[in-house]
């Protein structure tokens, strides 16, 4: 897609469907999106010129790579990017504050294009199906590992299991922001404040759908660990990830795909019969620093990607909550 990340199919179906339904309405949708790295240019790049809707992008000062800050500051038109003084959750925060702030949504037709609204991810259950109907011949149970941060994606492979989809298991591959993984190891969910990794995407400390995923197994934790296994996998793993998926098969995968790719391995450690999926959820040249500096090796920038890194970044920087609903209140 246009952003070169899994979140453009979502992204766009979303915009799709809000455009569609909005089609009679006079009043202007005003869409608040946090980001940590790829949502805010896969939901700009999808609400582009969307008639009746606005977009309002919060993302995390310095902590997003130059071209997904490129991909969400970029674009102009219908879509505002807010620099936020803080980290993806200060992020996620405040728009779910605003969600809850009368003074804002009596005047303001809000709505999110973060994956709590499930829009986002329902259209993701084809990858899951996609994959059932290359690997159906081999006769194995199939077993996905899901590069995860909010835990959108993993949770549209489960719906798509829950309507019948043959998927014997699932593995939530974190980065050091690996609640769940603890959560699994100690039955305690347990928090921390998210830390900054080179598979930025997935540094989200307290996942927004992980509370779907354990009503999608009954809240029941046992139900819950017979279909999904989590590990935990540092930078430096990652970064061997990609160089051993690159010496051994000549693919040049992304930090997100690479601890998606540890997580299956790990898993067939104990179970060599089953038949492992990683996705891998964007292109290495979103992560250029990363995957450049790791494997040493060129890589072309696709022309969507060119298109926006030699534009001009327009943001306005925000320090806090009142900050950001002062802004709304004008906008
Ligand atoms: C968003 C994203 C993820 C995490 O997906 P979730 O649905 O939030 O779990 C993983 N990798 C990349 C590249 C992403 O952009």
């Amino acid at each position: 897609g246009p952003t070169m990340a899994f979140k453009d199919v979502g992204a766009r179906f979303m915009a799709r469907c809000l455009g569609y339904f909005n089609r009679n309405n006079d009043a202007e949708v005003t869409v608040l999106v946090a980001t940590s790295g790829d949502t805010g240019g896969a939901v700009a790049s999808g609400f582009l010129g969307v008639k009746g809707v606005r977009v309002v992008i919060l993302y995390p000062s310095g902590k997003v790579s130059d071209v997904q800050e490129k991909q969400l500051t970029t674009l102009g038109q219908n879509i505002t990017a807010l620099e936020v003084d803080g980290t993806f959750d200060d992020c996620q925060d405040m728009v779910k504050k605003a969600f809850l702030d009368v003074d804002l949504t009596s005047q303001l037709e809000l709505t999110s294009a973060n994956s709590i609204n499930v829009a986002r991810w329902l259209p993701q259950m084809f990858y899951f199906m996609f994959a059932y109907k290359q690997l159906k011949a081999l006769k194995k149970p199939l077993v996905f590992s899901v590069p995860s941060g909010n835990f959108g994606n993993i949770c549209a492979g489960m719906v798509a299991q829950k309507m019948g989809f043959p998927i014997a298991h699932f593995i939530a591959s974190n980065n050091a922001n690996n609640v769940v993984t603890r959560y699994l190891d100690t039955n305690s969910y347990d928090p921390y404040p998210s830390v900054q990794t080179i598979s930025n995407a997935m540094d989200v400390g307290n996942p927004s759908n992980f509370i779907r995923i354990q009503a999608l197994y009954d809240n029941d934790i046992n139900i819950l660990k017979s279909n999904l296994s989590s590990y935990s996998f540092s930078d430096n793993e990652t970064k061997t990830a990609l160089k051993t998926i690159y010496s051994n098969s000549g693919y040049i995968a992304d930090p997100h795909g690479a601890v998606g790719y540890l997580g299956a391995k790990t898993y067939l450690t104990n179970h060599p019969n089953v038949q492992t999926v990683f996705l891998e959820t964007a292109h290495p040249t979103k992560f250029l620093d990363v995957v450049k500096d790791t494997i040493s090796v060129d890589i072309a920038l696709p022309p969507q990607i060119q298109l926006v890194i030699d534009q001009q970044k327009k943001a306005i920087l925000i320090e806090n909550y009142d900050e950001f609903k002062a802004f709304m209140l004008k906008f």
